[in-house]
């Protein structure tokens, strides 16, 4: 029971302190038509709630709340500017849809109208807006991909309704959430696809969707002029037409249509009788409608305008997309077209269909968003800047550029030092902070880069600067490159790093230890040590080898064994090397 009472407390003071916690989402409630007055009953045990964030908490199974102006009268009692509850509830209002659930409330007023905000985890958010966009879709991996769009879009867009106090809306402003209990395949969707984001450019992506694009998805900017994402631009989509083309026709009076343009404040000219499509977009789908035969004798609207204006008063299925040719029908307008919604972004039954064909959720979003990346941080935006041997990969080209004719000078001393040139583009990627190459590479801080294939990653250039050992790493990872280049399988790791270590010319890091190694003790603390004293010991150890091979042996030959082996005999021998 304490614990119970304990949880409590910790939601009201999430709730009251006005921010939600990082992973939640403020959503109104009722936002399209929000009720002067609800009550609020308890589905299961007692509602507990205050009216302030410090006030005694009330309990009770009901609680009735009516908007007065900017304050609300709770119960028996006076009024008050807000009420915080908590509990499993059920909210009725007249003429809605009753809402049971157990999000945290904040209930206040405005204008005379209740203004209800839930709290909800974003993954329980996701999958109520799942629950409520999906219809009949239930390919598993098209709900994934819808998961992660449902996130991201709520992630990108959250705090748009700030200034009313909370983050998204219930209604398609933002996106629709189902108040009933979520159905599992949403769910599932929701959990498998966990906290990941679609992301372009650092940020994360503007996810929009739609029901069916009618064969061609729409740029975002012939929907919203300004926005101009290169992952939401037109293209054909086979797969919504597959399984039928989606057509519709809708036949309305110009009576009711003047009614409806009216209605929505718009300008339209006395007495118009005939309406055509004036342009269409690179989609397209219809631009600008004009009204002809009135006074004045020619008007134009944007199709959008047109479409929300008629469907608002209309109904939401007279004009369901953008994409339709309209003829005159004596004094009636007959519209026939293609898809459902305003067609950016993904559309949902083309995804179903590219689940139904085998697709996983990925492929799905990358053919719907095309260029962004999946995952739970940002993908880093690196921007490139090409050298003559070098390709640099980095955030900030106009600090990072100047280590490329440095690169080119150390990489053409180097291959004058081993003899032989390097057979391809040396990719160099230069990470802005510490914890971000930490997070890439998976080394400690002290590793000052790493070297993968043909690529060499650096730490932030000014942390190298400071310690003074940016051209000594840079001179190493080269030469790694270079060995590496040559070197045959099987070759053993102490070798090629006491060569790399002897070609820089590096003084040995720990001196005493030169030679107190043998080379599989050395090989085993190269492969398997993340210990820092170790490793600098075992460098040390490989190094004087390697310088002692040179002295005996002569550098050409020592550098041919990276290609021909080890010699049997050196191997042999050096694995009894006694002390010095
Ligand atoms: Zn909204
Ligand atoms: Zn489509």
């Amino acid at each position: 029971m304490k614990a119970r009472v304990h949880a409590f407390t910790f939601l009201f003071l999430a709730v009251a302190c006005g921010t939600a916690r990082g992973q939640d989402i403020r959503v109104g409630v009722y936002t399209l038509r929000p009720p002067a007055e609800m009550t609020i009953r308890a589905a299961d045990g007692m509602l507990r709630w205050r009216t302030c964030a410090t006030c005694v908490d009330s309990t009770g199974e009901e609680v009735g709340v009516r908007a007065s102006g900017s304050q609300i009268i709770v119960g028996e009692a006076g009024q008050t500017p807000e009420l915080f509850l908590a509990g499993r509830y059920r909210l009725e209002a007249a003429h809605l849809q009753p809402i049971s659930a157990h999000f945290p409330l904040r209930v206040a007023a405005r204008d005379g109208r209740l203004q209800i905000i839930a709290t909800l985890p974003v993954e329980e958010y996701v999958a109520a807006v799942l629950t409520a966009e999906t219809g009949d879709r239930t390919q598993a991996e098209n709900m994934k991909a819808l998961a992660v769009a449902v996130r991201t879009y709520a992630v990108r867009f959250r705090g748009r309704h700030a200034a009313e106090g909370f983050d998204l809306c219930d209604n398609t402003h933002c996106q629709v959430v189902s108040w009933t209990t979520p159905n599992p395949g949403a769910v599932a969707a929701a959990e498998a696809t966990k906290g990941m984001l679609l992301w372009y450019g650092g940020a994360p992506a503007e996810t929009y969707y739609h029901q069916n694009c009618g064969g061609t998805t729409a740029s975002a900017s012939e929907v919203w002029p300004g926005t101009d994402a290169p992952y939401l631009r037109t293209h054909a989509d086979p797969y919504c037409i597959l399984p039928r083309l989606q057509t519709w026709e809708s036949t309305i009076t110009v009576a009711e249509i003047d009614t409806a343009l009216r209605a929505a404040g718009l300008d339209v000219p006395r007495g118009w009788t005939t309406l055509e499509i004036a342009a269409r977009s690179e989609s397209g789908r219809a631009a600008l409608v004009r009204l002809d035969g009135g006074s004045p004798p020619s008007v134009e609207i944007s199709a959008s305008t047109f479409r929300f204006a008629v469907d608002r008063a209309l109904g939401w299925n007279k004009i369901r997309s953008d994409l339709y040719n309209v003829r005159v029908d004596g004094d009636r307008l007959v519209f026939s077209g293609r898809g459902t919604g305003h067609g950016v972004g993904l559309c949902q039954d083309g995804a179903e269909e590219m689940a139904r064909e085998g697709k996983d959720y990925k492929q799905i979003l990358s053919f719907y968003y095309p260029g962004t990346e999946l995952g739970a941080r940002p993908a880093l935006a690196w921007q490139i800047r090409t050298g003559d041997r070098f390709e640099l990969q980095t955030l900030a080209p106009d600090q990072d550029s100047a280590i490329l004719p440095i690169a080119e000078r150390l990489l053409t001393e180097d291959e004058q030092a081993v003899g032989w040139r390097l057979p391809f583009t040396v990719h160099l990627q230069i990470y802005p902070s510490l914890d971000l190459y930490r997070d890439a590479t998976g080394q400690p801080g002290w590793v000052a880069a790493s070297t993968r294939g043909e690529t060499i990653r650096l730490q932030p250039l000014a942390e190298l600067r400071a310690k003074d050992i940016l051209e000594s790493t840079l001179r190493h990872e080269l030469f790694h490159l270079l060995i590496e280049s040559r070197a045959r399988p099987g070759i053993p790791i102490w070798f090629r790093e006491g060569l790399v270590l002897y070609l820089s010319g590096a003084s040995p890091s720990a001196p005493g230890a030169s030679g107190s190694m043998t080379e599989s003790q050395m090989e085993s603390i190269f492969e398997n040590s993340q210990d820092r004293e170790e490793l600098g010991r075992a460098y040390a150890a490989a190094q004087s080898r390697v310088a002692a091979l040179v002295a005996q042996y002569g550098k050409d030959a020592v550098l041919g064994w990276l290609s021909s082996g080890l010699p049997a005999g050196v191997s042999a021998s050096s694995g009894a090397r006694p002390q010095h």
